[in-house]
């Protein structure tokens, strides 16, 4: 197969940023190059020494002077809500009442899941994001649109059917029984098809009833390698009706840890009020602290503290993600913006080196994902977006003003979206889509 060469300012994250001046945790080249062949990243480095390493047939492309990064990763998003998004004036369980539950009853027509899925995608790949883990609607079909979609367009995606047999109307409910088989044959049918992964995912303790819980334990526990998420500690009324429904748990998080479902490929979405104990277990266990900014202010759920888990004594692994459509937008530089102004609202700041490794490289190793995707390095998977800092006119206006690098990210993030995404690569093959053409 033939190279292909991207040829830019190459940026890729080494470890954790420790400030603007940790020039140390990045590898950045102003006239850089990526080599791709056959879906992965054969090298990155000067374009000089990539356009000498590349095939005499091989086929450069010229981004300059655009930023060349590894793709954005969204760690938790629900795809059945593209419709949900900008639902007014509802906390978590009546939005999900009002709002979510009869959009999500409509995926039981495969037809429809099938048209979202796709437009879902569609807006993902648009936004610079190449892989999400996501959540689908109680029912089979929705996750067979889903990985249908993403095994069609080579993405890395986690995706799962969520299991919820409690607390939520009819047209949304499963079984006990029925989600253990479902979730076994889709985990059959897809799990680690091309780039394809599965995740157990019973919603939360609230739809979920201790037989339903009990199913959850056997599948992670017949399948100790495929990742769990759920959602945990969003909001107060929420977790008040859990605690009434295990009456026997410490507290939130000891009805997953009761159930065995706390582990290193755990993603825990919100996470927001957690007791020392809580966030002990969650740190001695290794699962993942999901940070979803726009849906946490949206929704009035409250304020992530993002520097306090990080370095308290027991240290959280986080990751961040939109929420959908609790989240109000689709992009990582727009939630990674909101996130930096919840952080400030906690006393605190995140450089923009810190936020950039955080929706890469971050995220990935968030997902145990980091072999394949999240860097630019070589053997991985050439998952990559590339931005235009000068997008719109105020970008363009005040990059005239901008002397660093790390400023130039903190543009991006504060004011870009969308706009800003120029080509995106999803293994090594060009992928940005139009604007939602609705073709079904
Ligand atoms: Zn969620």
């Amino acid at each position: 197969m033939t190279d292909t060469l991207l040829r830019g300012r190459t940026l890729s994250f080494l470890r954790w940023p420790d400030s603007v001046d940790d020039h140390g945790a990045y590898a950045y080249e102003e006239d850089g190059g990526v080599l791709i062949r056959d879906g992965k990243i054969v090298a990155t480095g000067a374009y000089a020494d990539m356009a000498t390493r590349a095939g005499a047939d091989a086929k450069t492309i010229d981004h300059r002077p655009h930023l060349i990064l590894p793709g954005f990763v969204d760690t938790h998003v629900h795809y059945p809500q593209l419709q949900v998004i900008a639902s007014y004036g509802a906390e978590l369980l009546g939005w999900l009442n009002t709002y979510t539950f009869p959009e999500e009853s409509k995926f039981r027509d495969a037809q429809y899941g099938r048209r979202v899925a796709r437009l879902f995608l569609d807006e993902m790949v648009r936004h610079g994001t190449t892989t999400v883990a996501a959540y689908c609607s109680v029912h089979k079909q929705s996750a067979e649109a889903f990985f249908e979609e993403s095994h069609s367009r080579d993405m890395l995606n986690i995706a799962g059917k969520v299991m919820m047999d409690r607390n939520a109307p009819e047209g949304v409910l499963d079984t006990p029984q029925s989600s253990y088989d479902d979730t076994r044959a889709l985990i059959g049918d897809w799990h680690g098809k091309g780039r394809q992964h599965y995740a157990i995912t019973p919603r939360f303790a609230i739809t979920s009833s201790p037989e339903q819980m009990e199913m959850a334990r056997t599948l992670a526990t017949e399948f100790p390698h495929l990742h769990i998420q759920t959602h945990l500690s969003e909001n107060h009324d929420e977790i008040a009706f859990t605690q009434e429904l295990y009456p026997q748990a410490k507290d939130y998080t000891d009805i997953y840890e009761h159930y065995g479902l706390m582990g290193p490929k755990t993603l825990l979405g919100h996470c927001i009020h957690l007791s020392e104990r809580e966030a002990d277990a969650l740190s001695e266990t290794g699962a993942v602290a999901v940070f979803c900014p726009t849906s946490n202010l949206f929704l009035g759920s409250g304020l992530f503290d993002y520097q306090r888990y990080r370095t308290r004594a027991k240290p959280l692994r986080i990751a961040t993600a939109t929420d959908v459509g609790g989240g109000t937008n689709y992009s990582m530089l727009r939630t990674m913006d909101e996130g930096y102004k919840v952080i400030a609202l906690n006393g605190e700041k995140l450089n923009p080196f810190a936020s950039f490794w955080q929706m890469t490289l971050g995220n990935a190793q968030a997902l145990s994902l980091e072999d394949r995707i999240g860097t630019l390095d070589a053997g991985t998977d050439a998952d990559i977006v590339v931005l235009d800092s000068r997008a719109t006119p105020i970008m363009d206006l005040r990059m005239d003003t901008i002397a660093t690098l790390a400023e130039e990210l903190f543009l991006l993030q504060t004011v870009g979206d969308d706009r800003a995404v120029r080509e995106v690569y999803v293994a090594g093959k060009p992928a940005k889509s139009p604007i939602l053409t609705d073709a079904a």
